[in-house]
């Protein structure tokens, strides 16, 4: 965090209402992504008015230097000379004298004004590095744009950008996609803010998994802030707060020391088991995206991953990485939750998970090519990944699951393949678990209307709310014009959660819920009174869903879920959850 310089602490704090989609609060400064350069206005000046202006433009230049030499003194002694060198290029851009001599001759011989000079010399300057075919230099552009900004910055009446991307950040951005949040650099970036976005779009889910502050659907927000803004988002209450006055600075530090309270407190459950005050024992599990979370899983006390979203890696690098690399990278996180075991996901490629020129998936993506679709349709590439999860699972536990089933031939099209590279291992003498449990993803209505067709075919069942939501209700889950229609309480949903969790143990088979309800606290009860077996939720998650747990009781959630079965209202619905909740943790709900 860091201390609002003193000429920004008399701006006036303004505060901008969102949606909070996963808590937390960050304090820094903004950087707002893809913030395009004004052209300044261009006039030429009165004779005799060039000195003036020559003599400005040396003192913005000036300015700038002494502020760059500032940050430069704050990063090294924060992070170190590795980073703090990032400025020497920054320097070197205000010394290059070609540049420099090229601006002030626009203004001495053509009498331009000093903002339009500077701003047309560096724009061909910056076209020209980005013309050459080197990676290096081109990363430099950001640099000589960081520093164009400044000195523009300098020579106007706004605030001068104190910081850049290179530092630690609040992002601010129209919107982001899956892939931005995936490619974040978690060093810098403190939280973010959104004008669009939505609860359970994959953003905003990989933002609470890795416990980053955000909070979406601030309409109109890049037009407000600036790069180097300072501001705080309340990623609890969906707020985000230019110049925090110091009450409000107070009053956030008062907060987060209540916040750390109840986490320390729910820390000691870390290795107590999720079981309901009348013995029900729940598994939970933790949701991950990337390997590297695999970390933080023993950490949040939870049993296992119930969910590795393996899609990211194609988000990530454009391709899906071949066997070796896929083994190797699936027995890690194997191994990190040996003998739990973690339940891999084949791709879910398709719906708002798409590379951004990805035309494959059709019109409307949620329909079209997504999960197991594109696997059955793409054999090689799936069988790769089958042979990379079996592989793993010769080295320690591992179960997996195929999303976006919407037929009972896909999931025996899905066994074959798997059968046809267990086979084939078996051939090249490789070792694999020959008694690999298979599961399959309930989230498309259809899937829980022949749940008990399909329970025939596999080890376990998990129930994806986020998708099986949108599909009942036929609302796309990242459109907030029709948000009010999502709604996980609906009997429309709750019937095809309690006929999928029958279905499931009709046949033996244990029903887990991987979606974003299994992370709600006020779902609990009902989750739990439904009979679901294994919840699974983002890591940070964990400690309040297992408190939630150990605090209620099986019979009392039974009854609640049976009520909500033949009711009609999910509001009422809802209110009966919450006085549970309440009644129960409500230590979990100020
Ligand atoms: C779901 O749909 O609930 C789910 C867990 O999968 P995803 O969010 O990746 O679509
Ligand atoms: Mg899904």
């Amino acid at each position: 965090m860091s201390e609002i310089p003193p000429h920004e602490a008399s701006k006036p704090e303004r505060r901008f209402e969102g949606v909070a989609v996963s808590p937390g609060i960050a304090r820094g400064n903004a950087f707002v992504k893809g913030e395009v350069f004004v052209e300044p206005d261009s006039f030429d000046l009165e004779e005799g008015a060039t000195g003036a202006e020559i003599a400005r433009f040396e003192d913005a230049l000036a300015e700038t230097r002494r502020q760059i030499e500032v940050l430069q003194k704050q990063v090294a002694a924060a992070a170190g000379g590795r980073d703090a060198s990032i400025f020497d290029a920054h320097l070197l851009v205000l010394e290059d004298r070609s540049v420099l001599d090229e601006v002030t001759a626009a203004v001495r011989d053509r009498r331009l004004n000093i903002e339009s000079a500077f701003y047309r010399t560096m724009s061909r300057y910056i076209e020209s590095i980005r013309a050459i075919d080197d990676p290096y230099l081109r990363e430099r552009v950001i640099d000589i744009e960081d520093v164009m900004q400044r000195v523009l910055r300098n020579l106007g009446s706004a605030a001068p950008a104190e910081y850049s991307a290179r530092h630690e950040h609040v992002l601010v951005a129209h919107v982001l996609t899956p892939s931005d949040t995936a490619a974040m650099d978690r060093e810098q970036v403190l939280g973010f803010a959104t004008e669009v976005g939505s609860y359970t779009a994959h953003t905003a889910i990989i933002a609470r998994s890795l416990g980053l502050p955000a909070v979406v659907g601030l309409h109109g927000f890049c037009d407000q802030v600036h790069t180097g803004d300072n501001m705080l988002l309340d990623g609890y209450n969906g707020l985000a707060i230019l110049n925090p006055s110091p009450e409000t600075l107070a009053e956030y530090d008062r907060l987060a020391e209540e916040k750390d309270q109840v986490a320390r407190r729910l820390d000691e459950l870390r290795d107590s088991d999720a079981v309901t005050g009348d013995g029900r024992a729940i598994t939970l599990s933790a949701n991950i995206e990337f390997a590297h979370e695999a970390g933080m899983i023993e950490q949040s006390g939870a049993r296992g991953i119930g969910l590795y979203r393996t899609e990211f890696f194609y988000l990530h690098d454009g391709a899906l990485p071949g066997e070796d690399q896929q083994a190797k990278n699936y027995s890690r996180v194997a191994r990190g939750v040996d003998p739990d075991g973690v339940i891999i996901r084949t791709m879910d490629i398709g719906g708002d998970k798409l590379p951004e020129d990805a035309e494959e998936a059709g019109e409307n993506p949620f329909l079209g090519w997504r999960g197991i679709r594109v696997s059955l349709g793409r054999k090689g590439l799936f069988k790769t990944q089958l042979r990379a999860i079996l592989r793993a699972s010769g080295v320690a536990k591992v179960r997996v699951m195929f999303p976006m089933v919407s037929t009972l031939d896909e999931v025996r099209r899905a066994k074959e393949l798997l059968a046809e590279c267990a086979d084939e291992l078996r051939a090249e003498g490789v070792p694999f678990d020959e008694a690999l449990e298979v599961g399959v993803m309930v989230e498309v209505p259809s899937a829980a209307l022949v749940a008990d067709q399909i329970a025939q075919e596999v080890d376990f069942f998990s129930v994806g709310t986020n998708d099986l939501i949108q599909y009942t209700m036929a609302v796309d889950r990242v459109n907030e014009r029709v948000a009010d229609l999502y709604q996980p309480l609906n009997p429309a949903v709750i019937r095809l959660l309690n006929m999928t969790v029958e279905a499931g143990h009709a046949a033996g088979i244990w029903v887990g819920v991987c979606g974003e309800m299994a992370a709600d606290i006020l779902m609990t009860p009902l989750l739990v009174g439904l009979g679901i077996d294994e919840f699974s939720v983002g890591a940070p998650r964990v400690p309040a869903v297992k408190h939630a747990v150990r605090k209620l009781s099986y019979a009392t959630c039974k009854t609640l879920a049976e009520d909500a079965l033949g009711d009609v209202d999910p509001a009422r619905v809802l209110g009966r959850c919450r006085e549970l909740a309440l009644a129960h943790y409500p230590e979990l709900l100020t």
